[in-house]
């Protein structure tokens, strides 16, 4: 099977998350699942919700759609969470899969800050989602992005959209619907009592409004 892994905070999940999946999945893969942080490192932690109800969250969003699934790997690793160690730990558990790694493309453009980029790079391919702002017209500009050491060994496959990592890894780009929504506007909009109705699904609107999530 062809699986993808889409890790975030996912505070809360919303339609950009979700349609970027969708797309995703419909073109490429058999199953995504959605992986939330235990502790994000990049992130202040004071604005993130209980990762359990994060995870709950993304439960909520999900239940109906076959294809998509969630994992608490990293809650149950516990502290500050690294793709690393889930992508080391999926190799592992799915052996006969071909796994991919979802991020959207601002996350791809921060990429060789994380933990390990180059032995990511090296270990799983990357679908790169598109946001707002954060065009890919331009592929030979894009391998600026990469870790350093990779830069010199990858090329551009522009018919395929994909930059080709010491001949065998791949990072796709998939032109998807630029939704312009962000958990950081949705936040904010529950605290100032900003209506995010059809920015997220009604199930994951009451259950933070009921858990008084984001007040
Ligand atoms: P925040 O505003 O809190 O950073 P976010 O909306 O960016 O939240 P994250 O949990 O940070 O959501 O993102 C998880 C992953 O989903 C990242 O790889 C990010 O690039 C991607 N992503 C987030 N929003 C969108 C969107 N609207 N379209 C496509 N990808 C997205
Ligand atoms: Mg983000």
């Amino acid at each position: 099977m062809k699986i993808g892994i889409f890790g975030g905070t996912f505070n809360p999940i919303h339609y950009g998350h979700l349609r970027a999946a969708e797309e995703i999945a419909e073109k490429f893969l058999d199953e995504v699942i959605f992986i939330p942080t235990n502790i994000t490192s990049n992130k202040n932690i004071d604005a993130e919700a209980h990762p359990q109800k994060r995870l709950e969250m993304i439960k909520i969003a999900i239940k109906d759609e076959q294809k998509f699934k969630t994992s608490d790997i990293e809650i149950k690793r516990g502290g500050l969470s690294y793709s690393y160690d889930t992508i080391i730990e999926f190799k592992k558990k799915y052996k006969n899969d071909d796994l991919y790694f979802i991020v959207g493309a601002d996350a791809f453009l921060g990429l060789k800050n994380w933990k390990n980029a180059e032995a990511i790079l090296k270990t799983i391919d990357f679908i790169v989602a598109g946001r707002p702002k954060y065009g890919f017209k331009n592929l030979v500009k894009l391998i600026d992005f990469l870790p350093d050491n990779l830069k010199e060994n990858a090329e551009c496959d522009l018919k395929e959209g994909k930059i080709v990592i010491d001949g065998k890894r791949a990072v796709y780009f998939f032109n998807t619907t630029r939704l312009d929504i962000s958990s950081t506007v949705i936040r904010n909009n529950f605290k100032n009592n900003i209506s995010n109705l059809f920015l997220l699904p009604n199930g994951v609107i009451n259950y933070i409004i009921n858990n008084k999530l984001y007040e």
